[in-house]
């Protein structure tokens, strides 16, 4: 007969990776939602799950100076709330409020979204678009590693087995700047990315773009930036011109699979539309941008 599940709800962050480091066939969880779902699905049962929301450090939406800290458990329901984070951040705060429905944003969590690593989660290219970086505590330490070079493939992360994020820093946007995040899904709701588009836009008073980031998910095995796409953005006006190149770059980076949601020729044309869509509501956010409109 199987052992009895174990249920660990720590204090603090210390504790937690001690019963992890204790235990090879434990495993945190933050909602849950992906991790029931996998066991309910067959996944081997671990011997120990630990709460980590039960652990303050890992809960909360906090702003010092420049940088925000979002704890790596917050329910993605309160950083969609928070009007403060939502107005510097709308295409964050907007992949945030995707995922799922109302009682699965109670639950479920950036670090959860990251760290479970499906290629279609849709909070990870607007991270990255934003240069999002996750605090992991680790046997040595902390350290911090960008959100970007967290998921190495689908359902493989850089994290060590006794390493857990306990925050996100984000720093705040420079003025005139502003993000957004698309994705395609067959249905209208509870259902998961055929492709996902983040942009990140910055402009300067002329109206030339200034920076520019744009990330595409459910198109390769992690998040693929788009390079290409940025260059033609940067140093010019938002002209069509400027989209069109966009759209072409994006579909060139995409490396799909063909799947029941979709075939590759498929998802590379919806990558362009997206991306394009995502860099104008974006540029046209920066362009409403009031902070820093007297510099
Ligand atoms: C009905 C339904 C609809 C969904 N819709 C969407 C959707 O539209 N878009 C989308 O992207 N996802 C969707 N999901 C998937 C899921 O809700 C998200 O991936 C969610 O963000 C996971 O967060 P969580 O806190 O619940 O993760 P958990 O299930 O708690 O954890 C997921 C994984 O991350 C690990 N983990 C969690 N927190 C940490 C941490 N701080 N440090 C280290 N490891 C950690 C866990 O060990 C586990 O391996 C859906 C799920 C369901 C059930």
């Amino acid at each position: 007969m199987l052992a009895p599940m174990k249920y660990a709800a720590p204090a603090t962050v210390e504790e937690a990776r001690a019963l992890l480091a204790a235990d090879g066939g434990a495993r945190v969880f933050a909602g849950a939602t992906d991790l029931i779902p996998q066991i309910r699905a067959g996944r081997p049962e671990p011997s120990m799950m630990i709460d980590l929301k039960r652990i303050d450090r890992l809960s909360g939406i906090a702003r010092a100076g420049s940088t925000w800290t979002i704890g790596a458990a917050t329910p993605t329901a309160d950083i969609v709330a928070h009007a403060g984070f939502a107005a510097e951040f709308p295409g964050l705060a907007e992949a945030s409020g995707l995922i799922g429905s109302d009682q699965i944003q109670n639950r479920c969590t950036w670090g959860g979204n990251l760290v479970n690593a499906s290629p279609a989660a849709d909070t990870p290219p607007a991270l990255i678009v934003n240069d999002a970086k996750a605090v992991i505590a680790s046997a040595g330490g902390e350290r911090t590693v960008a959100a970007a070079e967290v998921a190495t493939g689908p359902g493989a992360t850089c994290l060590g087995a006794d390493e857990i994020i306990v925050e996100f820093t984000l720093a705040s946007p420079p003025p005139r700047t502003a993000d957004a995040y698309l994705r395609l899904i067959p249905r209208t709701e509870m259902d998961i990315a055929v492709v996902g588009a983040a942009a990140r836009v910055t402009l300067a008073p002329d109206g030339a773009v200034t920076a520019a980031a744009v990330a595409l998910g459910a198109v390769a095995p992690t998040v693929v930036r788009v390079p290409d796409a940025e260059a033609a953005l940067i140093g010019g006006p938002l002209t069509d011109d400027a989209l069109e190149a966009v759209a072409q770059a994006a579909s060139a980076a995409c490396r799909p699979i063909d799947d029941k949601r979709g075939t590759v020729a498929y998802r590379r044309r919806v990558a362009g539309v997206l991306a394009r869509r995502a860099v104008a509501i974006a540029a046209d956010r920066a362009a409403a941008d009031q902070r820093g409109a007297s510099s």
